[in-house]
């Protein structure tokens, strides 16, 4: 196929531009690099830099694109609380700028980065793709709103659109991996302390209702997510739009991703408690039965191999993962 990637500068969309070039896919990859970094476009790819709203259709207008993987986004929680008329403009009314220019040029084919975000606080775990959708923040309210612009445009133009609904998302693969700056994401930020760039690491919180009072969370690792994207792009059935769920299906307190890490890195990382993080639900772990029963995926990596790769991409190795 020959496949545009928004956001392909970025963590995850270089794995998945990686992933789609070593299965022979063409691809392009259109970024602002208003996060990512351009050297970390896998060679092989075709990168544009600009915006969706400047750039979207004279890329797909130059003919024969078989389908868009949209990963461009704002992702910073934090900052959509403080600033959610530029998630809102980025995020849904870039994205609508992108349906349009694929409408005008024929395009019918799209795999979309969702997130666990749009649930909200769940009800319960694991999380299903039929749960309530309440967001807590205008990230996951950006979001949500685009998966609901995707229905609505899988009904009237009859485009084949797929969401999948990341969990928390570690690891490298194969030299790609996480530089975020700043850095929010606990993993990053526990290796940062055995690396020697911070003394500690902080745990947000350690009096939720969990075994031991931590926050826990579904890891996936981003080579199993990259994969994921691969299925759905061959799974997207005109006029129909369908979510599924990314996570491995098992939880992982704050206190225990530590600990994996001291046992990977061999070092003692110190911590210091501190209070909750505003905003973050006690519990999040999905069900990813769905799309394990629809599109045969399944997690094959485990939270030693995301923390192992994770390492070796901070410590200038491979970042793991053949
Ligand atoms: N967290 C933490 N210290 C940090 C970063 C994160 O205790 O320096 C906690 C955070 O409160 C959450 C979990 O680790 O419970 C995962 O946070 P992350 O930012 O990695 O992902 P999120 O779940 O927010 O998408």
């Amino acid at each position: 196929m020959r496949l545009l990637v928004t956001g392909g500068a970025g963590y995850i969309g270089s794995v998945v531009t990686a992933q789609l070039l070593d299965a022979g896919h063409e691809t392009v990859v259109l970024d602002d690099c208003s996060k990512g970094h351009s050297e970390s476009v896998p060679p092989g790819a075709r990168f544009v830099r600009g915006t969706l709203r400047e750039m979207a259709e004279p890329v797909l207008a130059e003919g024969g694109f078989d389908g868009v993987v949209h990963l461009a986004a704002k992702s910073l929680v934090g900052e959509s609380v403080q600033r959610p008329g530029l998630y809102f403009s980025e995020n849904l009314g870039g994205t609508l700028a992108l349906l349009e220019a694929m409408r005008r040029t024929g395009v019918a084919r799209i795999v979309f980065s969702s997130t666990a975000a749009t649930y909200g606080e769940p009800a319960g775990v694991p999380i299903v793709e039929t749960d309530p959708t309440l967001p807590t923040n205008p990230y996951g309210m950006s979001k949500l709103a685009v998966d609901t612009a995707l229905t609505e445009h899988a009904r009237l133009h009859g485009v084949g659109a797929v969401s999948l609904r990341y969990f928390n998302v570690a690891g490298a693969h194969r030299g790609y991996g996480e530089r975020h700056d700043p850095e929010t994401h606990l993993i990053p930020n526990v290796l940062a302390v055995a690396a020697g760039a911070k003394e500690s690491v902080s745990v947000f919180g350690t009096d939720y209702p969990t075994p031991d009072g931590t926050c826990v969370r579904d890891y996936i690792h981003v080579a199993d997510l990259a994969g994921a994207h691969l299925l759905a792009l061959g799974a997207c059935t005109p006029g129909s739009h369908a979510i599924y769920n990314l996570g491995n299906g098992s939880g992982y307190s704050v206190r225990e991703v530590i600990e994996v890490c001291r046992r990977v890195t061999g070092h003692p990382i110190p911590v210091v408690t501190g209070p909750r993080r505003a905003g973050d639900p006690a519990v999040l772990v999905a069900s990813a039965a769905k799309i394990q029963a629809e599109l045969g995926w399944k997690a094959e990596r485990d939270l030693s191999a995301m923390v192992t790769d994770a390492w070796a991409f901070m410590s200038g190795g491979a970042g793991a993962g053949a």
